[in-house]
């Protein structure tokens, strides 16, 4: 998928100048550097919006901050209006990184409403002040040159805005190939698997607001040389409106899609303002109409945008594998054989009136495979949910290798060692099963958001890929690796959660029914790895149903009914137990 958009970037390189010499009249290059100057802003939200899940009404303020910022520093100092993009981007990103502090931890509807608020206070703002000319704005900018060379106008604007355009574009393309970007495109799915990886989501979101912020204003520093006039009427709540409908309309979730969006609402903007006066016989701005019921069909029937269609008939090509020489991630130091890796002392749960998990206490060592089982609702999932973080205790307590960890978050916790899959799989659908493992293995990683963006993180995306891979074939997915994740059967899905866990070097792993939907072969072969890891020392916390499985492989077992210990030990002890064979028959006992 992204090798192909990369290379409709490059056609546009080409494409560019040969516009440009083209005869074309000049309204259809004022109406490209606009299509230009809006895509820029619309890229942020497909980061944001598309990509991250988080909604923003608010991006056409940010426009207006970068906008006003040079339009007010070119007007009333001497500074050079390039230097003026620079600080207008740092204003830009201390106000997105205030407003998303506060408000990105608001969930569901809370954002998009806060994001409101943000962008009509804004407004109001630019039209109260007086040093910012009030409704009228900042007028006489003067046009952008290099030296005597007006590029302010017309064909090299143009050239300017596509050039600034195609490069913000291959380096949101280059993030969202990368190990950042991978954290950034499992925000949608909820935050507890990407927690669960080691990936503070919070920071994240953080990181994408100001990120589609810093867009939105070097497309404000652009608006405001080619307007050579700024007013609040251009960063309104109306305009943010717009900007998300343009990145509906092309495809949210694509880079591509930020431009077919962007040029599409902007033609027919155009048109519909003199097409519809015409047709109803009275002036009116019937267009906004027209696109509110526009949006309304789309969303309905082709909610993924324009760009889904083209992006689904793109041939899909594997990715290149070139990592076969690329140096393995550092691993971490195992625990000694018969040391004490997790000790479960006491722990309860209380859900209301409900008491899920009942003072369970039990220890896995160095090297065991524990099998925690018993029939549903008896608290399996709760007591791994408590073991790792995801749920805090009501009470107890929880050591792993020594050290008490009850009230860590689940992301500190896997980052000392303890890996996990989900009952209930999860995952990044419209991601390679590489790409979703190597998530996996993101915390073994250091390279950020903008080391992504500028290309400069090739060896250490080597690395990780290399150790997905090796995963992968390690647990017989190694045909697997460019599938689309989403296309899986679910036994495949659940050895692919395996892999991912692996990938992160856990010296305790918890398996949450991983046999489940695998066929009688594909168990074998899952029994044949578990014992293969617990030879290399590393420890198993298993839940299963499947009992031939867990007597097989299990060193010990404990057995839970109703949130509490009905017994535990050998397979062989808890086989002879009249408790777990009623139990498990169904007897009275
Ligand atoms: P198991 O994994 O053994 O099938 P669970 O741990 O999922 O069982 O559930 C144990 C009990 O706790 C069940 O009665 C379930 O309905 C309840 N439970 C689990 N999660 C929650 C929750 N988040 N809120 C309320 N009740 C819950
Ligand atoms: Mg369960």
């Amino acid at each position: 998928m992204l090798n192909f958009q990369t290379k409709g970037l490059l056609g546009l390189v080409v494409a560019i100048p040969l516009i440009a010499a083209l005869p074309l009249p000049d309204f259809w290059i004022t109406q490209l550097n606009y299509i230009g100057m809006y895509s820029i802003t619309v890229l942020g939200l497909v980061l944001l919006t598309g990509v991250g899940g988080l909604t923003s009404f608010g991006q056409a303020a940010f426009v207006g901050i970068g906008a006003y910022a040079t339009a007010w520093l070119t007007l009333n100092t001497g500074i050079s209006p390039w230097l003026t993009l620079f600080i207008g981007m740092g204003l830009t990103a201390g106000s997105a990184l205030l407003v998303g502090l506060i408000t990105l931890r608001m969930s569901g509807h809370y954002l998009p409403l806060a994001t409101i608020a943000w962008g009509l206070s804004l407004y109001y703002l630019m039209g109260n002040l007086d040093a910012l000319g009030k409704y009228d704005g900042l007028l006489g900018l003067r046009s952008l040159s290099i030296g005597d060379f007006d590029i302010g106008q017309g064909r090299a604007f143009f050239m300017l805005t596509w050039i600034v355009l195609v490069m913000l574009s291959a380096a949101v393309l280059h993030l969202l190939d990368s190990r950042a970007g991978r954290a950034i495109r499992a925000l949608k799915g909820g935050s507890q698997m990407a927690e669960a990886m080691g990936v503070n989501t919070f920071r994240y979101k953080v990181t994408i607001f100001v990120l589609a912020a810093l867009l939105a204003s070097i497309a404000g520093w652009l608006l405001a040389h080619f307007q050579r006039t700024v007013n609040p009427s251009a960063f309104g709540l109306k305009m943010g409106i717009e900007y998300l409908f343009m990145a509906v309309v092309g495809g949210v979730g694509y880079v591509w899609g930020a431009i077919v969006g962007a040029g599409l609402i902007r033609l027919l903007d155009d048109q519909l303002q003199v097409l519809l006066p015409r047709l109803m016989g009275t002036s009116g701005s019937y267009e906004v109409i027209v696109f509110g019921v526009a949006l309304v069909a789309l969303l309905k029937y082709l909610p993924d945008g324009l760009w889904s269609m083209v992006d689904k008939r793109l041939p899909r090509r594997p990715r290149r594998t070139d990592w076969a020489h690329a140096a393995d991630l550092p691993v971490r130091q195992r625990p000694t054989p018969g040391e004490p890796v997790l000790e479960v002392q006491a722990i309860r749960k209380q859900f209301g009136g409900l008491t899920a998990v009942n003072d369970i206490s039990f220890e896995i060592r160095a090297g065991q495979i524990v099998g925690l089982i018993g029939p549903n609702g008896a608290g399996k999932s709760t007591t791994f949910n408590l073991v790792t973080g995801v749920l805090a205790l009501t009470r107890g307590q929880v050591r792993y290798r020594g050290e008490a960890i009850a009230g860590l978050s689940s992301r500190d916790i896997s980052r000392k060692g303890m890996a996990r899959t989900f009952q209930h799989v999860k995952m990044i659908p419209d991601m390679t099963v590489l790409e979703n493992v190597a998530l996996g293995a993101y915390s073994r990683g250091h390279k950020g958001v903008i080391a992504a963006m500028l290309g400069l993180n090739r060896a250490e995306e080597q690395r990780l890929f290399k150790e997905a891979q090796r995963q992968l074939e390690r647990i017989g997915m190694g045909e697997a690796l460019h599938e689309q994740a989403g296309n899986l059967a679910m036994g495949p899905q659940r050895l692919m959660e395996i892999a991912r866990a692996l990938c992160a070097d856990p010296a305790l792993l918890l398996l949450d029914e991983p046999a489940a939907g695998l066929r009688h072969k594909e168990k074998q072969a899952l029994a044949d790895v578990l014992r293969q890891l617990k030879s290399e020392g590393i420890s198993i916390l298993l839940v299963e149903h499947d009992m031939d499985l867990v007597m097989q492989i299990c060193d010990h077992l404990v057995v839970m009914e109703f949130g509490t210990l009905l017994t535990q030990g050998t397979p062989a002890q808890v086989q002879q137990d009249p408790k777990v064979r009623a139990a498990y028959l169904g007897t009275d006992h």
